[in-house]
C-alpha cells in the first residue's frame, strides 16, 4: 500500500493514492500544472463565493501584507478588523451587536457554545444542556462533533463528546414532530441554547427544510429563554439566495457563526456575533467573568483586509443579481434530470442543487462515491458526493454553459458508474 508523507483531510490513502495537483486557480476553474482545466463544483469545500481570486480581494491582500501582516488581538486593534466589524453589523439580522473573531467554522461554532455557556454562568443560572438536530454538522473539533450527528466520522472520539438533546430535522407539511420535541426539550429548563443550519444541513446530506420551519424553531426557543445560534458557516453570504439564510425567516438568532464565504474563500477566517445580552453578561470588573477565548491568528490584518473587501464587493457588485441568475440556471439543469430515474429526491436551495443517485448503495461510504468522483475528474469536474447523495455548489461567476458542462459530465458518468 502506497503511503503519503502528507495526510490529507478526510482521504482514505489506501484507496486514493495519489492526490490532484493544482498550480492555478481563477473564475470556477482550478488549473493543474500540465494545464488541465478543472471546474470546480464544490466551490473548493464551499468556501469560493464569486470565483477564484476575485481581483479585488486579492489586491486587498496584497496591500496589506505590505503594510501588517499580524498582530495580537488581545489589547491591540486595527483597521481591516473593525471595517469587518462595522460591514457584518450594517448586514447581519437586526440584534446581533458584536464580533468575535477566530478562524474556522468550527472555531466559529466553538466560540458560540462558550458564549452561550458562558451567559448563562454569568447571569447565575444553571443551564448547559445544548439542543442540536439530528444529521447536523458542525465542525470537526471535539465540541462541534459532539453537537453535529453520530456516526463513521466520529465513532473513535465518542468517549469525549459530550451529550446533547437531539431534535428531528422538520419534514416538508409534516414539521410538528419537531416542534414538540423541541418544546418539550426547552420546558426542562436546563437547556442553554439550540444550534442549527438554517434551512439546509450541508455535511449531513443537503438535507433542505423550510423557511416556516426555521421560524417556529427560533420561536419556540425565545418562548423558554433558549439562546438560538445560526451556524451560518455554510450558508452565510449568499449561498440560499439571501445574505444569511435566517433573513428567509426573519428570524435574528442570539448567536450566528459565520465563516466559510467571508473573505469570498481567498484565506481562512471566522466570526461569531452575538446579542447585547450575551456580551454584556461577561462585562464586568470583575476578571473572572472575562470571555475566555482566543487563538494566535485572532483577526489576522490580511484575513481581515480580505474580508472588508469582500464586503465591499457585496455593496458595489451586483452579487445578489448573479446568485439569482445561478439559481435560475440551477433550477434548468436540475429539471433536465427530473425524467431520469437514476435521479431522486431533486432539491434545490438558493444556488445549490442536490439529488440521491437511485438504486445506489445508500451512506457516506457508498462504494459509488469514489468510482463517481475519479470519472469525473478525467472529465474535468470536481464534484465531491456525500455518500450517494449528490450536489452542485458552484461559484457564483459559473455561466449557464459551465453549469450545463457539469450536468452533462455527470449524466455520462452516471452513465458509465452505473452500468
Ligand atoms: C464547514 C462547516 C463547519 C466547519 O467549518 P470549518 O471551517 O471546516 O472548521 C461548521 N458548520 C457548518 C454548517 C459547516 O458547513
Amino acid at each position: 500500500m502506497t503511503s503519503s508523507a502528507i495526510w490529507h483531510p478526510f482521504t482514505q490513502h489506501a484507496l486514493e493514492p495519489s492526490m490532484t495537483r493544482i498550480s492555478r486557480a481563477e473564475g470556477a476553474w482550478l488549473e493543474t500544472p500540465e494545464g488541465k482545466r478543472i471546474f470546480d463544483g464544490v466551490s473548493s469545500w464551499w468556501v469560493i463565493t464569486h470565483g477564484h481570486r476575485h481581483p479585488k480581494i486579492i489586491e486587498a491582500i496584497r496591500a496589506q501584507a505590505e503594510l501588517l501582516d499580524q498582530v495580537i488581538f488581545a489589547g491591540f486593534t486595527h483597521e481591516p478588523a473593525e471595517a469587518v466589524a462595522a460591514g457584518l453589523l450594517k448586514i447581519a439580522p437586526p440584534g446581533l451587536r458584536h464580533v468575535f473573531f477566530s478562524d474556522s467554522g468550527s472555531t466559529s461554532v466553538e466560540v458560540a457554545l462558550k458564549m452561550a455557556l458562558g451567559y448563562w454562568k454569568n447571569t447565575g443560572r444553571r443551564r448547559t444542556r445544548i439542543l442540536a438536530l439530528e444529521d447536523a454538522y458542525h465542525g470537526d473539533t471535539i465540541g462541534t462533533m459532539s453537537a453535529g450527528a453520530r456516526g463513521v466520522f466520529n465513532a473513535a472520539y465518542e468517549p469525549l463528546l459530550f451529550e446533547v438533546g437531539r431534535i428531528p430535522l422538520p419534514k416538508p407539511h409534516h414539521a410538528q414532530p419537531t416542534f414538540d420535541a423541541l418544546e418539550i426539550a426547552c420546558r426542562k429548563g436546563d437547556v442553554a441554547a439550540f444550534i442549527c443550519e438554517p434551512l439546509i444541513l450541508g455535511a449531513g446530506g443537503m438535507l433542505m427544510y423550510d423557511a416556516d420551519a426555521l421560524k417556529e424553531m427560533h420561536r419556540i426557543c425565545k418562548a423558554h429563554d433558549v439562546l438560538f445560534i445560526a451556524d451560518e458557516v455554510m450558508t452565510g453570504f449568499g449561498r440560499t439566495g439571501t445574505v444569511f439564510a435566517c433573513e428567509q425567516a426573519g428570524i435574528s438568532p442570539d448567536i450566528l457563526c459565520i465563516a466559510k464565504g467571508i473573505t469570498g474563500g481567498s484565506i481562512p477566517l471566522a466570526v461569531t456575533m452575538c446579542s447585547a445580552p450575551i456580551y454584556d453578561a461577561h462585562l464586568s470588573k470583575d476578571r473572572s467573568r472575562t470571555f475566555f477565548h482566543s487563538s494566535s491568528y485572532t483577526a489576522n490584518p490580511i484575513a481581515c483586509a480580505a474580508a472588508a473587501a469582500n464586503l465591499e464587493v457585496w455593496r458595489r457588485e451586483p452579487v445578489i443579481e448573479r446568485i439569482l441568475t445561478l439559481t435560475a440556471n440551477q433550477a434548468l439543469c436540475l429539471k433536465d434530470l427530473e425524467a431520469d430515474p437514476r435521479f431522486s429526491n431533486l432539491r434545490q436551495l438558493g444556488t445549490i442543487t442536490a439529488f440521491e443517485l437511485a438504486n445506489a448503495q445508500q451512506g457516506y461510504l457508498a462504494d459509488i462515491t469514489l468510482a463517481l468522483r475519479a470519472r469525473l475528474l478525467e472529465r474535468g469536474v470536481l464534484l465531491r458526493p456525500l455518500g450517494s447523495t449528490v450536489y452542485v455548489m458552484p461559484p457564483y461567476c459559473t455561466t449557464k454553459d459551465e453549469l450545463k458542462f457539469v450536468y452533462r459530465s455527470l449524466v455520462d458518468t452516471v452513465d458509465e458508474v452505473l452500468s
